[in-house]
């Protein structure tokens, strides 16, 4: 069998214990005689897949009664409009504090259902910072504020909590969720895509505070109403089974990791790393403010794009997977996710010596 180190930024590395558990279960699931990919949704096998996903979940984030955990379909994208059509009352106005390119496709989906003022932008700096919040032209009137907290693209995250007083805080969490500890209590929703760093594609968790389920009046898609997922215990329709089951699977490798205490200060370590590494380098650069580096994606690039290129084509004969930039900012980029090992961080820092040594 063989197993690249895989940076891609999702889908992305999943922990190879979980990945063996699947594969011993594959058959039959714990005697049920079936596969997880088999079972009705209504079954007692999968009531029980679900209740443990929820639980741990619960457990991870040390989530109190107030809040209500969904798991939906579609992906962030669908989040994009999912959040103004829940969210939007009769002022039909949300802020959205605009740090890249995930940002700018939410804010292009909301401009469908309300006026969206741009709180604050770092389009000026080529979304390398966060502008300080006290800088925010916020809204008092505004349904919610709207920030990706990661951006994966750019590789900016926030390393404090926005306070934007009662008006809502909502989060695309998509690339940093369950990396890091967190005050659920200090947002009103919390949405993320888990093919990042929870688990297969196909799933979308939603983290919402119960009073702010059915806030429209506005008659809404079965597939989009935060209430027909929370009355439904998001059993209404047929649920993404075998993401919900490999992500219960990945909750459960995160406890033993120590919860999100304990994969936060991996992450710090290995994030470290890598960063220290890039700023002792004339070799490579990264373009982003100290402050704001992102713990999940690294963007770095050479000075010169031949030579980026020479350096992913010789990473891939080396077994090191995935490390292109997005395209809209070329270079390269290392998606260091939850399952991503320190060892294999250190794999990848010896490669881009060795090539700073050979090219430099
Ligand atoms: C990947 C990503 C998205 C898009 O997710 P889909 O599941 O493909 O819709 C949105 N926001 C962020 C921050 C992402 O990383």
């Amino acid at each position: 069998m063989r197993r690249v180190l895989n940076f891609s930024a999702g889908p992305a590395v999943l922990p190879e214990e979980v990945i063996a558990q699947i594969q011993a279960e594959i058959f039959d699931w714990q005697g049920s005689g079936m596969s997880v990919m088999e079972m009705s949704h209504r079954s007692f096998e999968f009531e029980s897949i679900m209740n443990s996903a929820l639980t741990d979940l619960m457990g991870l984030l040390d989530l109190g009664d107030e809040y209500e955990i969904l798991f939906m379909q579609g992906g962030a994208t669908a989040q994009f409009a999912t959040v103004p059509m829940n969210l939007m009352t009769e002022n039909n106005k949300a802020d959205y504090v605009y740090t890249g390119q995930w940002g700018k496709k939410a804010i292009k989906e909301a401009k469908k259902f309300g006026s969206i003022n741009i709180a604050a932008s770092s389009e000026d700096r080529n979304f390398s910072y966060i502008p300080e919040e006290n800088e925010w032209k916020l809204d008092t009137d505004a349904d919610y504020v709207h920030i990706t907290s990661n951006e994966t693209i750019g590789g900016v995250e926030f390393h404090w909590t926005p306070d934007t007083g009662d008006i809502p805080l909502v989060s695309d969490m998509s690339s940093h969720f369950l990396s890091r500890t967190i005050d659920v209590s200090k947002y009103g929703v919390i949405y993320a895509g888990a093919q990042k760093n929870v688990g297969p594609a196909g799933l979308t968790i939603v983290i919402i505070r119960k009073d702010l389920v059915g806030r429209t009046e506005k008659t809404l898609p079965a597939m989009q109403d935060y209430k027909v997922f929370a009355e439904n215990r998001s059993m209404s329709n047929t649920p993404p089974c075998y993401s919900i089951y490999v992500a219960g699977l990945v909750f459960k490798w995160l406890k033993r990791k120590g919860g999100l205490e304990g994969i936060e200060k991996i992450n710090i370590f290995k994030s470290q790393l890598l960063y220290e590494y890039l700023d002792g380098s004339d070799f490579y650069q990264t373009p982003v403010d100290s402050m704001f580096r992102s713990r999940m994606n690294v963007p770095f690039k050479t000075n010169d794009v031949s030579t980026n290129e020479k350096f992913l084509v010789e990473a891939r004969a080396n077994d090191l997977c995935e490390l292109k930039g997005h395209r809209s900012v070329g270079g390269m980029r290392a998606s260091i996710y939850n399952a991503m090992s320190v060892d294999g961080v250190k794999i990848l820092i010896d490669f881009m010596k060795e090539f700073e040594r050979k090219n430099g």
